[in-house]
């Protein structure tokens, strides 16, 4: 893919402008396409979007099977040791009811000592003061986290991912390294990701909060929101913009607010356990030192390298959250009795327990896929949305649909895990990325370079031949494109005659090969349909969203068949299977808009009974919940 280094117009910013969007619009959502384009050229080119598994999937002839199988990596000796000591010291604490403070949050005591288990350090390099655990057993310990505690498994994500740990790691040099990582792997200080501004979530474009060089310091003026494990004495990896470019500074928050720096305190439903704050900075000062400068790209490319890394975490902490939930599901529906019989004899209890095992078996196969595709050096922009997108979906499904219901009205009382956790379960969804604004990143960074090598040269053609609306029955028009048109009508010739081969796909226990093989050829003949949209909607492609996020699920749809599918196939227990069976039955229902046939509520039901028989391993050593009002029965 060609990257673009220079301030040459992108693809994107092409596309609007010649799609009659303002300059003005033009040029900043180029911005972020630019910025994109620049994290793509810290990559090999067999790493970067255009070479990982989603991308290859749709849009080259032979169907990259081996980039959807996944190679487990264990934690190495030190680093399990630090795991264990760490799940040792939230365990006790929380049994002990000395987790929190007395405002409800993970008190000073819980993290010290966590400090001293080495939490901090998983991420960080052992040259630094680290134990340097690999993405992928990170990962799949946040989930073993969160089935503990949730809160401490997010604050290890904040800290090591968005925070400042990732972009340290990644783009820091050897005296920043040197500076900062030592106390960030000690826990003498933690860390957090200043992004979202009052003005600016979703739209990046719109951050305001600037920084000025002065002397051997850069001065920042400007307001952040929602920043999470954010207060006095913490570091930020606070996104500014510099010369009018978004920049990182590595800002060492004050032990206590000045005329410089001061906390805004708010009160927020979601993460209560742990400070999210708005910060604001008058004349605050960062020695200039402090500045991240990545070899190509800006500030942008900063955060999002470290926000691929959150995605996958966040799909990680979803997978132990839901396995709690089931475990609250099943001694209720065991104990519920109405009509004279446990209501965990009923059909629509068991779909309910068998879909929270599919949603859990998804979870676990996307967060071991991305993680270990991080590992192994890709970009993964597409598949760290996916899993992002999918796991918290999933958590939301969870809550609402499977867990509140089953438990009825003791769902809303005080003390009870979805009455006092719901707006945990909700904001996932939200925070890293709202889910649909992703999708529409998904789909953007899918069609890019199709879109670059086709379709950019047909627009600049149509652009300087001043025709708005073409008709390819007007012979001017046809003449004007003579040139520009020919690879696009050789791309689509050979789609026609020849294109995606079918795909070798390992052979798979049960259901998952045929599961495996619609969703490796629907994925290859999505690049038809994605095309089609763009033939469609053309230069308004960016305004028809409505079009975009549907085929932007259907695609992501795909790949969590796909990935469940391979996964779980490579696994021995048959109630894996069976999971992985009904999830990727649902989506293949859901895209196809089949009704459920009575095989398929015959599988969903049998295994939500399996697995209230105690046969999913997955639910191992967690913790029972425990019934609230019980009754005479
Ligand atoms: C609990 C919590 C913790 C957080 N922690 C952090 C943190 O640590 N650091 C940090 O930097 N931020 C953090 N955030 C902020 C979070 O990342 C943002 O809230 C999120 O990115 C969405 O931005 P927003 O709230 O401004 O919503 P908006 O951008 O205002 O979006 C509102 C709605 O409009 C839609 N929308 C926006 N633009 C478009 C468009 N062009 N087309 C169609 N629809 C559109 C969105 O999809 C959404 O549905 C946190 C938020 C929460 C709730």
């Amino acid at each position: 893919m060609a990257t673009v280094e220079t301030d040459e117009p992108t693809f994107v910013e092409t596309a609007l402008k010649l799609g009659g969007k303002s300059d003005e619009e033009a040029r900043t959502t180029g911005a972020v396409d630019r910025a994109e384009d620049q994290v793509e050229a810290m990559y090999q080119a067999a790493q970067r979007t255009s070479g990982g598994p989603v991308h290859r999937a749709v849009w080259d002839d032979t169907f990259p099977s081996e980039l959807f199988s996944t190679q487990r990596i264990a934690a190495g000796g030190e680093v399990r040791k630090v795991m264990d000591a760490s799940i040792e010291v939230v365990r006790r604490r929380k049994k002990a009811g000395t987790l929190l403070n007395s405002e409800g949050k993970v008190s000073e005591e819980s993290l010290a000592e966590l400090s001293r288990a080495g939490y901090w350090r998983l991420l960080v390099d052992v040259d630094y003061g680290g134990v340097g655990s690999k993405f992928a057993p990170f990962s799949r310990f946040l989930t073993e986290m969160a089935t503990i505690d949730a809160t401490v498994a997010g604050m290890a994500s904040v800290h090591g991912c968005i925070g400042a740990v990732d972009p340290l790691r990644t783009f820091g040099t050897r005296e920043q390294k040197a500076a900062f990582l030592p106390t960030l792997a000690s826990g003498e200080r933690l860390s957090a990701f200043a992004l979202t501004e009052p003005g600016a979530g979703s739209d990046l474009t719109a951050l305001k909060t600037v920084a000025v060089l002065d002397g051997d310091d850069y001065v920042v003026n400007g307001e952040k929101l929602f920043i999470t494990n954010a207060g006095c004495g913490r570091t930020v990896g606070l996104v500014c913009r510099i010369d009018n470019k978004p920049a990182v500074l590595i800002a060492d928050l004050p032990a206590q607010e000045n005329e410089h720096f001061e906390i805004v305190r708010y009160k927020l439903y979601a993460l209560k356990q742990c400070y999210n704050h708005g910060l604001k900075f008058k004349n605050f000062r960062v020695p200039k030192a402090n500045l991240l400068i990545p070899e190509k790209g800006d500030g942008l490319a900063i955060a999002y390298h470290g926000l691929n890394h959150g995605r996958v975490a966040l799909c990680a902490g979803a997978a132990g959250s839901m396995r709690v939930m089931l475990a609250s599901m099943l001694p209720w529906a065991k104990y519920r009795r109405t009509y004279g019989a446990a209501i965990e004899t009923r059909e629509l209890i068991q779909r309910r327990v068998g879909r929270l095992a599919a949603l859990i078996v998804g979870c676990d196969a996307l967060t071991e896929w991305c993680g270990s595709l991080l590992d192994a050096g890709f970009r993964g922009e597409l598949e760290c949305i996916i899993a992002k997108v999918f796991g918290s979906e999933s958590q939301k499904e969870a809550a609402i649909e499977l867990m509140m219901k089953t438990h009825g009205g003791r769902a809303f009382l005080h003390g009870h895990l979805f009455g006092d956790n719901v707006h945990e379960y909700l904001a996932p969804c939200i925070y890293e990325g709202e889910g649909e604004i992703l999708g529409m990143g998904f789909f953007k960074s899918l069609v890019k370079d199709h879109g670059k090598s086709f379709y950019e040269p047909i627009g600049k053609a149509l652009y300087n031949a001043g025709i708005k609306q073409p008709n390819m029955m007007n012979p001017l028009h046809l003449w004007k494109l003579r040139n520009a048109a020919v690879p696009y009508a050789k791309w689509r010739a050979g789609q026609m005659v020849g294109g995606a081969s079918r795909p070798t796909l390992p052979t798979l226990k049960g259901n998952l090969s045929a599961h495996a093989e619609f969703a490796a050829a629907g994925l290859q003949r999505s690049r038809k349909s994605v095309d089609s949209l763009m033939q469609k909607y053309q230069l308004k492609l960016a305004d028809r969203q409505c079009a975009v996020a549907a085929e932007s699920k259907r695609v992501q749809s795909l790949v969590v068949m796909m990935v469940a599918a391979m996964w779980a196939g490579q696994q021995t227990d048959k109630l894996l299977h069976a999971a992985a069976d009904v999830l990727c039955s649902d989506l293949r229902r859901e895209i196809t808009g089949e009704k459920p046939t009575g095989k398929y509520y015959r599988s969903v039901t049998s295994l939500g009974k399996a697995v209230a028989e105690g046969e999913f391993a997955a639910l191992t050593g967690i913790d029972e919940q425990e019934i609230l009002m019980p009754y005479q029965q």
